[in-house]
């Protein structure tokens, strides 16, 4: 059993990022990079799965620039086997990801897709649907568990009536939610075993051009400081003074 991993490489979720004056895009200077924190949520559970069936064999992918390979070498010391690096600077969107992917799919023939559900930088959700509207394979979203057995991945879903469990056919889609594991702490003989795991260039298959276009970037509104009131009255005249209530 095969499992594929696309990685993003996406500005630090807890960093502070503005943008430019401008707006035409955001200030990145300083800012630091990581793994999209729900593909390292997929690529914990890849190697989670991989524990219970050592049989498993986990490729990671990531399409992106060259610094993305820091990130591939990442989830290779968390333990994935293998890494493909499809190397482009190409302004991407999620329609171009998809077909990317697919385009690796058909090369390396997986059992299973696991990606995150939504990539932190630009929270689109779109990719992992679009892969499986392209390669027409079943898919289960916001996965909170998975469990694999007899060629079916039972997936559980939080949803907000309470849990829902879904068992699909393999080859399958499936995307993280936070609640799927915990990623691991990498230990230092990680990082240097990951430095010999075999990491493999490749070049774009497609040559879409996105069709989405940012058109502008805005800051919100900066929050004005509070005050502290020293009774129910006073609050209720400062609220009132405010115009939040009548
Ligand atoms: P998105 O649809 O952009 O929110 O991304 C959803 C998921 O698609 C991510 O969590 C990744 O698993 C995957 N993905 C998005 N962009 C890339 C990329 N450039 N390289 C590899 N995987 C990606």
């Amino acid at each position: 059993m095969k499992i594929l991993v696309p990685i993003k490489r996406v500005i630090d979720p807890y960093a502070k990022v503005k943008p430019l004056d401008d707006g035409t895009g955001l200030n990145l200077s300083g800012v630091k990079f990581e793994i999209n924190p729900f593909d390292e949520i997929a690529v914990e559970e890849a190697v989670r799965q991989k524990e219970k069936n050592p049989e498993i064999q986990i490729i990671v992918v990531s399409i992106g620039g060259p610094e993305s390979e820091e990130q591939l070498r990442k989830a290779l010391a968390m333990g994935a086997d293998e890494a493909l690096h499809v190397e482009t600077t190409d302004q991407l969107d999620p329609s171009i990801v998809a077909k990317e992917l697919t385009a690796v799919v058909k090369e390396q023939n997986p059992t299973v897709i696991l990606l995150g559900k939504q990539a932190t930088d630009n929270d689109n959700n779109q990719t992992a649907q679009m892969l499986a509207a392209q390669l027409e394979w079943p898919q289960a979203t916001f996965a909170s568990k998975i469990e694999f057995n007899d060629g079916k991945a039972n997936v559980t879903r939080e949803t907000d009536t309470g849990e829902e469990v879904l068992a699909i056919p393999l080859p399958c889609v499936i995307t993280t939610d936070l609640r799927l594991n915990e990623p691991r702490f990498i230990p230092l003989p990680g990082i240097i075993k990951a430095r010999s795991k075999p990491l493999t260039k490749l070049e774009r298959q497609t040559s879409d051009q996105p069709r989405v276009e940012v058109l502008s970037y805005t800051a919100p509104p900066t929050r004005s400081a509070g005050k502290k009131v020293a009774t129910v009255d006073e609050l209720i005249a400062e609220l009132k003074s405010k115009g939040a209530l009548a």
